[in-house]
């Protein structure tokens, strides 16, 4: 049983030290630690420090090309190197290593494929009380476009299974947390989450800059993922809304019509017609992206099974 405990790091040096001298060196029921960064374009001295500390890999990017690149590079990366547990961690020794025990532990026992690490949030000092809201708030949508119950969504501290790495794919640039999750719910990979400590803030976040970009960013994720995972459930629901208004509309016309058949209310006639196409025309774009997402299954299942081929040499 070999594992991997990968860092994605962009310009860490200060940090990475302390990240990386916190990971465990043994685990009881792996035989094998093996430790690997992935500088996402660092513009300081991340590659020299991992080097100095003596980590095993290093992926190299020249420039920065964002968390869920670097990520899922390191994903393939470790998969290359025979891994059969990867765990992803952060370089500013926010989550604390001697947990990764406890976030394996479900994999070695054959009951989960993916691994969430719950962060207490509410007890975060470092996090502003609308953070915390809005980690929650995140964490809620995930678990209805997922149908999952992952209380800590966009929590970074992560297990994955070699199989569960192999099926894993992101399209998003800002992050593979949400959607990494939803998809598992789409694919019913067996996911879980157990409660994990994380320490005290080293430095500030790279990816929560403002509040707004936060939310934007975020919302378009799950929005996107959403869309892309369950297209016939996400147009419908916003195909119904000017349906429902259109077809009430709709009623009232012929309301009036049974007790006047010379009633005026053209124009909302005109107006229910109008709401009644965009919900059907909204309906059928439903439709299509439903049968993209069934083409989109299959080329998942095809490179599912490429990279078994690939890294396993069998199937
Ligand atoms: N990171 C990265 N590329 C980027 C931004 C961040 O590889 O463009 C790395 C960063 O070095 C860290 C991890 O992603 O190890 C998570 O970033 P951060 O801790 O700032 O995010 P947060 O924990 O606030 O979500
Ligand atoms: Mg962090």
């Amino acid at each position: 049983m070999k594992l991997i405990i990968q860092i994605p790091c962009y310009n860490e040096e200060e940090t990475l030290n302390i990240a990386l001298d916190a990971l465990p060196r043994q685990i009881d029921g792996i035989d094998e630690i093996e430790y690997m960064i992935i500088n996402d374009g660092s513009r300081d001295k991340t590659v020299e420090v991992a080097k100095a500390w003596g980590v095993h890999h290093i992926v190299n990017f020249r420039r920065n090309r964002g968390l869920a690149y670097g990520f899922m590079a390191g994903i393939d990366e470790a998969l290359k190197q025979g891994a059969d547990i990867i765990v992803n961690t952060d370089a500013d020794n926010q989550y604390c290593g001697d947990d990764i025990g406890k976030l394996v532990a479900p994999i070695l026992a054959e009951e989960a494929d993916i691994v969430i690490g719950a962060r207490p949030i509410d007890s975060i000092s470092h996090f502003s009380f609308i953070k915390k809201k809005l980690q929650h708030l995140g964490s809620w949508f995930v678990r209805v476009a997922s149908d999952t119950d992952i209380p800590d969504a966009p929590s970074g501290f992560r297990a994955f299974s070699r199989d569960a790495a192999m099926r894993l794919h992101v399209i998003n640039e800002y992050t593979y947390t949400l959607e990494t999750i939803i998809q598992a719910g789409r694919e019913k990979i067996a996911i879980t989450s157990v409660p994990i400590r994380t320490n005290a803030e080293l430095r500030p976040s790279r990816l929560f800059h403002s509040m707004r970009s936060y939310v934007k960013k975020s919302a378009l994720t799950i929005i996107r993922a959403f869309m892309m995972y369950k297209p016939l459930k996400f147009f419908g629901i916003i195909g119904m809304i000017p349906f429902t208004m259109g077809f009430i509309l709709g009623v009232r016309y012929l309301i009036y019509l049974a007790s006047d058949p010379y009633t005026g209310h053209v124009p909302s006639l005109i107006l229910a017609a109008i709401l009644l196409l965009i919900g059907v025309q909204t309906f059928i774009v439903g439709l299509h992206a439903d049968v993209m997402a069934a083409n989109r299954k299959m080329i998942e299942e095809v490179k599912y099974h490429v990279k078994k081929m690939e890294y396993d040499g069998q199937e």
